[in-house]
This record gives C-alpha cells, structure tokens and sequence, in this order.
C-alpha cells in the first residue's frame, strides 16, 4: 500500500517516463537503416535535448514537436493533445541537404558518432521571430536564446526516433543520473515529498539557507539538480561548480534526505516559459516541489539595465500552473545576511534597521576574484570560495594578448621587443608571436595572398588563445591588415584578454622607415602584393590601444601599453604590490 501511494503521489508527468532507448538486434536493424540514410550532424544544444528526450525528463514528449504541437505550444502554451508545454523543443537545420519527408536518416555527435535513428515524417518552417515572441515570451535582440535562434536556420525535422547511443561522460559519472535512476534513489530514501533546486551557478551561502529552508518547511527531501548542459553564456564552468556542490553536499547536508545529481539540460533562459519546463522535468526526476526565486531562470539585463522578463513572473506562473503539473512552486524572495544576527533571511522579512549584507555576482567577479581576494566566510563556505578562487586567478595572473597591428615599419617589432622586457622586469614571462619569424616555423610554406595572410594570422590567433586559456601573456606582432581576420582572432579568446593596438604610423613615414627595404622593392615591382603599397591595408575601428609613432620614442610607446595593462588589472603597479597581496592571501 505505502508503495503504491508512493507512485501515485509522484507520478512523471503524464503518467509514464518515455525511454528511447534500444538495444539488441532492434538496435541492429536500426543503427543499419540509419547508417543508410542522411545524416545530419548535432548541435550541442541539440543533442542535450536528444539526451532529454532519450531518458525521459522531457516526458511525455518522445520526438522534436511536431508541426501540429508546435503550433499548439506557440499559441496556447499546450501541446496538440491540451497538455501544458512551454518551449518549442524543436530539431533545427539551416539545409535540408537531401532530406525528405519519409526517409530514415541518422542523427550523430560533433566526432559523428551514431547516437540515434529518425524517421522524418515531417519538415516545416518556423520563424525565428516568431518562435521568440511565442515560444520564449521574450524578443528582445539581446536575448542570449533568440540571438543564437537567429542562426538556427529555417528549417524543423520531425518523426519517431530511437536512440542507438547514449551520450557518454567521464567527468562526475557517478552524479549522472537518468529520471528512472533519480526516482528509486529518492523512493529509496522513503520521504514522497521532495524539492527540486534548480541552479546554474556556484552555491553560496543563501542557496544553502534557501534549499535547506525549503525542505525543512515543506516537510521534505532535497534534490539539488544543477544544469550541466547549456547555461547562459558566461556563467562559471559546470567542472568548477560540480567541484562545488559535490563539495558542499559533503561537508553541510543530511546524507539521508539530500541528493545530488545533474541535469543535462539545455537551457533557454527563458523566465517564466523556463519554469514551466524546469517543472514538468523535475516532476519526471520524481520531486514535487520546485524552490523559485527572484528572475528564476532569467538571462539578467539587456544593454540599457532593463530586466528581461518581470523578476516575479516565474513564481506567479509556475503558481498558477504548477497544480496540473503536479508541481507546488516554493516561491522565494532574496535572501539576504543580517549582520548583527548572523543568519540568512528573505529581504521582505528584514527586521528594520537591520545590518543587511549581500555581494552580487558582478561584485564576486571584479572586487574578490578579480583580485585574488578569498569571499567571506558570511557569504561563502570556504569550501566555494577556494574551488572559486582556484578556477578564476586574481586578474594579475590571468592572460592577456598584446596585438599590434599597423603597416609594415610602423614599429610593430621594435615597440614589442621593448614591451617584453618591461614585462620580464615586472615578473611576467611573455611568448612573443613575431609575424616574421612565426614564418618560419608555425607558418613555413604560406605566401601572401589574402587566404594565406588569413591562415597565418589565424594560426597566430589560435595559439595566442591557447596561451591565453592557460593564464599567459602573449604579444602579437603582425600587419594583419584585415579587420574581419583580426575580429575572428578576438573571438578566439576572452573577452577582455584581447588587447588590439594599433601603430598608427602614417603610411609616408613607414615608406621612409623601410626597415627591410620592402616598400622600397615593392615600389619598383619586384615584389607584388605588399600592404600599403599594393595591398589593402584596413585600420581598426575601436582598438583598444592606438598608438602614434611620430616624434616619440619606441619606449614611450611600450611604457604606454604598461600602463594601460596597470589600469585594467592585468598589472599591479608596482612589484611590492605583488608581495603585499601574497602576504595578505597568506594571512586570510
Ligand atoms: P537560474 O538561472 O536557473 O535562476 P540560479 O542558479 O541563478 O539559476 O538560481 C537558482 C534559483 O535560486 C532560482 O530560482 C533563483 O531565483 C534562486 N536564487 C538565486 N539566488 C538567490 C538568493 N540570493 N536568494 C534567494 N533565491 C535565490
Ligand atoms: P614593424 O614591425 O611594424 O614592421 P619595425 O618595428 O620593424 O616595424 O620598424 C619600425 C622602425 O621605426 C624601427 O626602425 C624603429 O626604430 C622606428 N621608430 C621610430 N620611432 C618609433 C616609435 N615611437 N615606435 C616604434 N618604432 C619607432
């Protein structure tokens, strides 16, 4: 009876979990037909809603939505048959490339391995804008989802499907659970009442007090279910988080009532249309209450500080729809550290006058991380702000990419020579990437049509990203004459690591520098194809750094650059400033 009342209390939405799954001569048969057919290679967006599917937390979907259901969920929120969905799950193609309706095609992972067989019973067209507008209640241009839905392509395949191949994963197996896995874990644990905590970022002291409250006051068990697929662009990596919890499930949470596991969900950061989503998969993992805060799954704030959604819009949806899901929505207000009685509480029940301490995530990044300082113990356990400070070095150890560029003699060499020893003086070591000497090696054999100055520059740009990703300061010195390559190379790494710097010597006093007698040449016809003799040479439009050679010296130049490194970070001003940090990281 207690079972059976179990079951009943915490079915999967829409009665039963779907299982793609196939194995042995059906998989066979399959895995032949669909090696026959088209194959269409997956997105990593596109294979964690395949893995969604396959396992069930999408249930009762079993397929990419179909014309019908689209269409349904577009304008009612509800699939064809009047169950509630938020969010077109949908399989995306730019072009068809053979493709037709009826054919068995085969569906593989980015290394083309076979992961799953479709039948295409149907193609139809869909509308960015619309899907927007509709399907993520939001078309603002800033939106992270829209803005990558804009490169999806026009194109919706849908069809039965049966998956040959689970994605496979070596980081955290043990913490990879499916919806039939998580449901005996929890049954196991004998408690039919469990709350969901969604999350995408590093646990702090609040989400503990959060998630513990939760639990405590709904009489539950706790699943912390962190998102490991896709986030926002941005956030912290899923290795340095899962470090977190893992770390934090050990040390702080009952073992008897508490689960840890991971969602390989991609998320759309869609608010309100998101939290309908995160319920019915939480629902499918076999919980039945979900902890939504403030902007529950919202992707912050556009370029002019605007929310995207309304802060409290998840919380008043799921409330209104949780009960058909089966879901009851724990709504939360911020919780905040009140000083003077060291404990956490929600900002609306604030006693007044009360000292009130929050740090937000802007403020963990540039005032802690950004200058190796550890968070504080009020804020965060130790645990997280070591794992933190580890994962993100105070801005003076990270990398950064000095890239000059200007025409030939300009005096791109001669001011990176006298950059790298400053630097050295400073107590960084540099790799220098010289356009004239990376020919020699990384570059042997390239000429200088436009592909093979690109392929050059590109080469340049992929190892200073490498150099970069491993916390090393590289300079760059090559014309790289063209903005749309330069723009490719920043691409290719951080943000705020790539620092252009543009020698804007005039083109007549180059000619007359004619270091290697090149213009000189180039003039006469000897060589053909040289940048500002012959070749087009295009000036950046906002480089970081703009530098004039004229009457200055090549050290009052470098010098420039040091200080602009000293202003953003990457430098402490002076060397004792170094030593005063360590001793005070030592102290904490
Ligand atoms: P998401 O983008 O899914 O909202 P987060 O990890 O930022 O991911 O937040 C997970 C949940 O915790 C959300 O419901 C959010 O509103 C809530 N939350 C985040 N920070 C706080 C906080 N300081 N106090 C209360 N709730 C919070
Ligand atoms: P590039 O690497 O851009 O082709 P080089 O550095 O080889 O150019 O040559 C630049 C020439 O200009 C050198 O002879 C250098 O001494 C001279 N020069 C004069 N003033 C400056 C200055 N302020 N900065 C850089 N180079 C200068």
């Amino acid at each position: 009876m207690e079972s059976n009342k179990k079951v009943e209390v915490n079915t999967p939405y829409g009665g039963k979990l779907v299982n793609l799954l196939v194995e042995g001569e059906e998989r066979e048969d399959l895995a032949r037909r669909a090696g026959e057919g088209p194959t269409l290679q997956m997105t990593p967006r596109v294979l964690c809603d395949l893995e969604m599917l396959a396992n069930g937390g999408f249930s009762p979907l079993d397929r990419f939505l179909s014309k019908a259901d689209y269409d349904s969920v577009l304008n009612n929120m509800r699939l064809a048959n009047g169950m509630l969905w938020a969010i077109p799950i949908t399989l995306p193609v730019a072009k068809l490339e053979g493709i037709k309706e009826g054919q068995e095609i085969a569906l593989r992972n980015a290394n083309n391995n076979l992961i799953a067989w479709m039948r295409v019973d149907e193609i139809y067209e869909a509308d960015p804008h619309v899907e927007a507008a509709k399907g993520l209640g939001c078309s603002d241009e800033e939106h992270p989802t829209y803005r990558e839905m804009l490169s999806w392509g026009k194109y919706r395949l849908s069809g039965p499907m049966k998956i040959l191949e689970m994605p496979k994963y070596v980081d955290f197996p043990e913490l990879r659970r499916t919806p039939a896995e998580v449901r005996e874990v929890l049954e196991d644990m004998g408690n039919p009442n469990v709350v969901a905590f969604q999350t995408r970022n590093p646990m702090h002291r609040a989400h503990e007090e959060l998630t513990k409250r939760a639990a405590r006051d709904s009489g539950a068990n706790l699943l912390i279910h962190p998102v490991v697929g896709m986030t926002k662009p941005g956030d912290v990596d899923h290795y340095t988080r899962v470090r977190i919890y893992k770390a934090l499930v050990d040390a702080y949470y009952e073992p008897n009532t508490t689960v840890l596991s991971l969602l390989p969900l991609a998320m759309r950061m869609a608010g309100p249309y998101e939290v309908i989503l995160h319920a019915i998969i939480r629902r499918n993992y076999g919980c039945n209450h979900l902890i939504v805060g403030r902007d529950h799954a919202g992707p912050g704030k556009n370029s002019k500080g605007q929310g995207f959604y309304d802060p409290a819009a998840a919380r008043d949806m799921l409330k209104k729809h949780g009960p058909e899901i089966g879901m009851k929505c724990l709504p939360y207000e911020e919780m905040v550290y009140l000083a003077d009685q060291d404990r956490y509480e929600q900002i609306t029940e604030v006693p007044k006058n009360s000292k009130v301490f929050s740090i937000s995530g802007t403020q963990v990044r540039d005032n802690y991380l950004a200058k190796g300082k550890l968070l504080p113990s009020w804020f965060t356990r130790k645990e997280t702000a070591e794992i933190l400070g580890g994962a993100y070095p105070a801005r003076h150890k990270q990398g950064f990419c000095i890239w000059f560029t200007g025409l030939p003699s300009a005096g791109k060499s001669t001011i990176a020579d006298i950059l790298t020893v400053l630097l050295m003086e400073h107590g960084r070591q540099i790799t220098v990437l010289d356009g004239d000497v990376v020919r020699t090696h990384l570059s042997k054999g390239l000429g200088f049509s436009k592909e093979d100055r690109d392929t050059n520059i590109l080469r340049i740009g992929y190892v200073a990203g490498e150099i970069v990703r491993h916390h090393g300061a590289v300079i760059c010195a090559a014309v790289s004459p063209f903005r749309e390559t330069r723009n490719r190379v920043r691409a290719m790494m951080r943000k705020d690591a790539f620092i252009e710097t543009y020698v804007a010597t005039p083109a007549e006093i180059c000619e007359t520098r004619d270091v290697k007698g090149f213009y000189a040449k180039a003039r006469a016809g000897v060589i053909k194809g040289f940048t500002g003799v012959d070749d087009p040479y295009e000036a950046p439009f906002n480089p970081e750094i703009t530098l004039q050679t004229g009457g200055v010296t090549p050290e009052h130049n470098a010098r420039l650059i040091m200080e602009y490194l000293v202003n953003q970070g990457f430098l402490l001003s002076d060397t004792s400033e170094i030593v005063k940090e360590d001793r005070e990281l030592q102290a904490v």
